[in-house]
């Protein structure tokens, strides 16, 4: 082949390369590969048959949070075990992840962020998210939502760190830009920190570039805050879609919802976030709380309240492992 004849070739590769990325942003391969990777791993379900959650949390609800059949908790989804193996380490992902590209030419999707120092395999495309985590033992997770609040999220850490207790916090991209030092915080204090979205909003209403944007964002900006890049996402309002799955999964995050909603957007006074939390409470159980979004004095005033009596019935909160 003289060089003359290689260049429409390479022109060829890149317009490949453009339709390949093209057509993976508009979801055109989604079913391959969600096929592909629930045969490889095993789904959400395969552990533990969790109660379903009470309401999706949201600090202000758009007229018709409802979500779509396919999104949303589903009664049939599952518990991630404590110290889950990552079940894609043998799939077509891991292998992908592993490989060096041999020329410049990368037939991959073109995607606003990739996590540059993520190492592990990623996880496989899930169906629904998880609810609850299943430990040995009476084990629940404490997850605070919207935030870091500068009002709200540091009486939270303060009563967390009183009680040497680790929780996970789902942090809104924006929030977290603003708040730097709090986001530093949250990771310095032995927290799990999540994506919940960059600017809060109705995953299954967004193009599936916009989807990317928000959550690709939001982990370019922990990891730039932290040195690390997120494992959990949870969708706003709880309102989950395919393409979410599938962006969640390549920037190397498993969907995490709850199992008890303190409904403390609602804004209810301490007194209904202790009984709900209490009446709610058994092994395994994720609970939802907000430090940010509106007025969440009820729920640092509950939180200082529940966690010892929980403590002091013999539950460990923790947070989940991957
Ligand atoms: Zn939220």
């Amino acid at each position: 082949m003289t060089p003359d004849q290689m260049a429409p070739g390479r022109r060829t590769v890149l317009r490949i390369a453009a339709a390949l990325g093209a057509t993976t942003a508009a979801g055109v391969f989604a079913a391959d590969r969600l096929g592909a990777f629930d045969t490889a791993a095993p789904g959400p379900g395969s552990i533990a048959a969790p109660a379903a959650p009470t309401a999706p949390g949201s600090p202000s609800p758009p007229a018709a949070p409802a979500p779509s059949a396919a999104a949303g908790p589903g009664p049939a989804a599952g518990a991630l075990a404590d110290g889950v193996a990552v079940p894609g380490a043998a799939g077509p992902q891991a292998a992908a992840a592993g490989r060096a590209p041999a020329t410049g030419y990368r037939l991959q999707p073109m995607t606003a962020y990739t996590p540059p120092r993520f190492r592990r395999a990623l996880p496989p495309v899930r169906t629904r998210p998880f609810l609850q985590v299943a430990q040995t033992g009476r084990t629940m997770v404490l997850t605070f939502d919207d935030g870091p609040d500068p009002r709200y999220t540091p009486p939270i850490l303060d009563t967390l760190r009183r009680h040497r207790v680790r929780a996970m916090f789902f942090l809104c991209g924006e929030m977290a830009d603003a708040h730097p030092d709090l986001v530093r915080r949250i990771s310095d204090e032995g927290h799990v920190l999540g994506n919940h979205s960059w600017s809060h909003p109705l995953i299954p209403s967004l193009r599936p570039s916009r989807i990317r944007t928000e959550l690709g964002s939001t982990s370019e900006t922990i990891e730039r805050l932290t040195g690390a890049a997120p494992l959990w996402y949870r969708a706003p309002f709880g309102a989950w879609n395919r393409h979410s799955f599938e962006i969640g999964a390549e920037l190397g995050m498993e969907p995490l919802a709850w199992t008890v909603d303190t409904l403390d957007w609602t804004e209810p006074g301490a007194d209904a976030i202790v009984t709900r939390v209490r009446a709610g409470a058994a092994p395994g159980v994720v609970v939802l709380s907000h430090d940010a979004g509106g007025d969440r004095s009820g729920t640092v005033a509950a939180l200082d309240r529940y966690l010892p009596e929980l403590l002091d019935d013999g539950y460990r909160l923790t947070v989940p492992h991957r």
